[in-house]
């Protein structure tokens, strides 16, 4: 903690940057070059506080605010409490929802578009929350990643999945190719987690070849060894494997090679500009050729019009998902659009 007495907000901006600069410079130990980075929060008396607790406070919130910025170096502002206040209130009630069931899977369908015919779906979540509304999981996904809730959630995501194929097929209906569920990197972590999500799905009287995980690049790549192993044992329990958002990481095409997938989901960021971007086009045409090479299926997410249906068919790509087919939908209205058959009529 320093204490710079007699400096405004821009003053003390500019000690900590000589700080941080003092602080980053390498330091040889044993031998080897280590280098540290510092994350420098600020708050200013009197205006973040007139005591000591609250500047200090205010100043550990700036902190938190300072390492997401570039600098490293962040001067402590009221909405970054009213930020903060939200993330607790949210982490609150997340939990709440995976204890009690306040959480929902949709469903979106996957279709191979040449015929539109549904070949598997993915399983999305869905909060609604009664006093915050709806929370997008790109919101709360991360934030049970940090809070340490993803088990629990990832838990659920798979009970709920399987009790909702099962319920299908007691009623006789069955879904085509596989469930898509989605996984957090974070799941990783857990050594046992192969075998604790293999039992879990035995446990649900499935077996493993009904579903197949989405994993990303960026978690994969994180530890790609550790990633490696866990990949291995799924792939060889039944489950198939897609890498998700491809495109958006920056994966290393040779450890692509050593990957035990299945198919690779093309982010929605490419299909969206493929029409209009000659750069986008061109990301797709070498997917899909690297795709084919590999020998891996290649899925289009986000597709929105029947021009970039028919492009993608023309490129060989034949699987799809998009608002051009369904959206996610409520487990009971994709089922009666995508799984009743309608009845023959009597002649
Ligand atoms: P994602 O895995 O890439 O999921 C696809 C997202 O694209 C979904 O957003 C879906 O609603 C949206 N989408 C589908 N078709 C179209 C289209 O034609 N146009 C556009 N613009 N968007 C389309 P959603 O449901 O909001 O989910 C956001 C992200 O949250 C997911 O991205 C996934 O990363 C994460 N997520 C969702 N459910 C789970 C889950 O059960 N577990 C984990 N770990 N993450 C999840
Ligand atoms: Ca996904
Ligand atoms: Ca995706």
């Amino acid at each position: 903690m320093v204490l710079a007495a007699g400096a405004d907000a821009p003053g003390a901006r500019a000690i900590a940057a000589r700080l941080a600069e003092a602080i980053a410079r390498p330091m040889d130990v044993c031998g080897h070059r280590l280098a540290v980075r510092a994350s420098i929060g600020i708050s200013v008396f009197p205006s973040d506080g007139v005591g000591s607790e609250l500047l200090v406070r205010n100043a550990d919130i700036a902190m938190y605010a300072a390492k997401r910025s570039r600098t490293g170096i962040d001067v402590y502002h009221p909405r970054m409490s009213a930020r903060l206040a939200r993330r607790v209130q949210l982490a609150d009630r997340l939990e709440r929802a995976i204890r009690h069931d306040g959480l929902e899977l949709y469903y979106q369908p996957q279709v191979s578009m040449a015929d539109g015919t549904l070949v598997g779906a993915e399983a999305l979540l869905r909060w609604n929350d009664a006093e915050l509304g709806q929370v997008s999981p790109d919101e709360f996904v991360p934030l049970a990643e940090h809070r340490g809730l993803i088990d629990a959630l990832g838990h659920w995501v798979v009970a709920r999945a399987c009790a909702q194929l099962r319920e299908w097929e007691q009623r006789g209906l069955r879904l085509p190719g596989r469930l898509a569920i989605n996984l957090s990197p974070r799941q990783f972590d857990d050594p046992d987690f192969a075998d604790r999500l293999t039992g879990h799905v035995a446990a649900c009287g499935l077996r493993p070849d009904r579903l197949d995980l989405e994993l990303t690049e960026s978690g994969l790549m994180a530890d790609p060894d550790a990633s490696l192993t866990v990949l291995a044992t799924l792939r060889t329990a039944g489950f198939s494997l897609s890498l998700d958002d491809f495109g958006m990481g920056y994966s290393s095409l040779a450890h692509l090679r050593g990957f035990p997938l299945d198919s690779l989901k093309l982010d929605r960021s490419f299909v969206r500009g493929m029409l209009e971007h000659r750069h986008d086009y061109a990301i797709v045409v070498a997917t899909m050729a690297m795709a084919q090479s590999l020998g891996l299926e290649l899925v289009a997410e986000g597709v929105e019009t029947r021009a970039q249906a028919d492009a993608l068919l023309e490129l060989g790509c034949r699987r799809a998902q998009g608002f051009l087919f369904d959206a996610p939908l409520p487990a009971e209205a994709f089922a009666r659009r995508w799984l009743l058959q309608p009845e023959p009529v009597e002649a």
